[in-house]
């Protein structure tokens, strides 16, 4: 595990002349920061995890920044790069889908928005006219992912354009030279290995052909965060409490290329028509985040032939680890396999028990989603955009995998 012991991630990262001086997290630029968090995190975390299970892995974290004094802390972190085998998925919510580290780490926000909802102790949020919270102004949250997102982001080669440094939002520049391949949907593959294109009119997939035997096609992780980049990280069931939390920023450790990953995170919505922003409801927008490399070192490279993924929520005692490959947690001594606290209906049950109506006890998952109406609609009017502009069509889970109750 030496990748990931704080002698080598942490301490031999910012020189000044010859000597090895330490600068506080709070004095670096933002991705330094966030990086350094991140890594930090994921050492502790690390420490705390089997021997065995430890290896080179993808890392994504969701990093709170509080603006007035510079101070960073990571409120989620996931590793991993797996999508469940066909086979293992289930009617009941209990399965992860996806382990790829960006949406374990994305899912885990939703459970420390949970967890805020019920305790605010550095009162973070406020209540708007709407009724729904926002965190107060200065609270920014940062994606940190350890190498480019796989799909849009992840494809290209040197040749392909420049990189540098990073950009503002406000300042993209996106690279569009090749129509055929790049800004294209992408789905990914269930052992790691890559994404392949989604076609226009692509059919959706059926539970019953997922199990037996067809192949279960996920979108990847560049359209998922293009999509978060319209309508929030906090998902359909919160967005009925929170208005929509955009990502301030994105650090990316490895395969970073600004114009590539403008376009796949943000600016392709944009390319060839009116801004979406026009037609999304109240509070809703385009965000582009402002894109960085980290000047540290950080994590590089990926162990292929492993399944085990890692997520850890602010509040949590200790990581919880995964098999993606089942979605499921790992079998210990005394502990069978299980549903993972990230899964659809732990998620459901901490919705249920924080904020809803106990007396609907008949509301399935689905029900719940239906209700949160703007983010319907923002998440339509974005998957519409991107059929329009021939990007393919977003292949969707099927239906019976959202029927179940909490
Ligand atoms: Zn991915
Ligand atoms: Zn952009």
């Amino acid at each position: 595990m030496g990748d990931y012991l704080p002698s080598k991630a942490i301490l031999g990262k910012v020189m000044k002349n010859s000597a090895s001086v330490m600068i506080p997290p709070h004095e670096m630029e933002l991705h330094d920061r966030v990086a350094t968090v991140t890594m930090t995190k994921l050492a502790e975390l690390l420490l705390q995890t089997p021997e065995a299970l430890v290896g080179r892995k993808v890392v994504a974290a969701i990093v709170m920044t509080d603006n007035n004094n510079n101070l960073s802390r990571v409120v989620s972190l996931g590793t991993g790069n797996r999508c469940v085998h066909g086979n293992k998925i289930t009617e009941d919510g209990t399965v992860l889908h996806d382990s790829h580290a960006e949406i374990l780490a994305k899912r885990g926000f939703k459970r420390y928005l949970y967890a805020l909802l019920v305790h605010d102790p550095l009162c973070l949020l406020n209540k708007g006219e709407d009724e729904k919270f926002r965190f107060k102004p200065h609270i920014t949250f940062h994606l940190y992912i350890s190498v480019a997102p796989c799909g849009d982001g992840a494809l290209f080669v040197p040749s392909d354009g420049t990189s540098g440094n990073g950009c503002r939002g406000d300042e993209h520049n996106p690279i569009f030279n090749k129509p055929q391949t790049q800004a294209l949907m992408r789905a990914k593959q269930e052992n790691g290995e890559g994404t392949v294109p989604i076609m226009v009119d692509e059919v959706g997939q059926t539970y019953d052909g997922i199990v037996h035997g067809g192949r279960l096609r996920i979108m990847s992780c560049s359209d998922k965060i293009c999509m978060w980049n319209v309508v929030g990280l906090q998902g359909a069931l919160l967005s009925q409490v929170f208005q929509p939390i955009y990502l301030k920023s994105i650090t990316c450790g490895d395969l970073f290329n600004p114009g590539h990953l403008s376009r796949a995170l943000c600016c392709r919505i944009d390319l060839k028509r009116e801004p979406l922003s026009r037609s999304l409801p109240p509070g809703y927008r385009v965000n582009h985040p402002d894109f960085g490399v980290p000047k540290i070192q950080t994590t590089r490279g990926v162990e292929k032939a492993r399944s085990y993924c890692m997520n850890w929520t602010m509040g949590d005692s200790e990581p919880e680890i995964t098999d993606g490959s089942t979605g499921l947690t790992l079998k210990s001594i005394g502990k069978p396999e299980g549903p993972s606290r990230l899964c659809k209906r732990k998620l459901l049950w901490y919705h249920r028990s924080i904020i809803s109506d106990k007396s609907t006890t008949m509301k399935t998952y689905k029900m719940y989603k239906l209700d949160a109406d703007d983010y319907n609609l923002a998440k339509e009017a974005f998957r519409q955009r991107m059929m329009e502009q021939n990007y393919g069509s977003w292949i969707r889970m099927p239906q019976e995998m959202e029927r179940f109750t909490g």
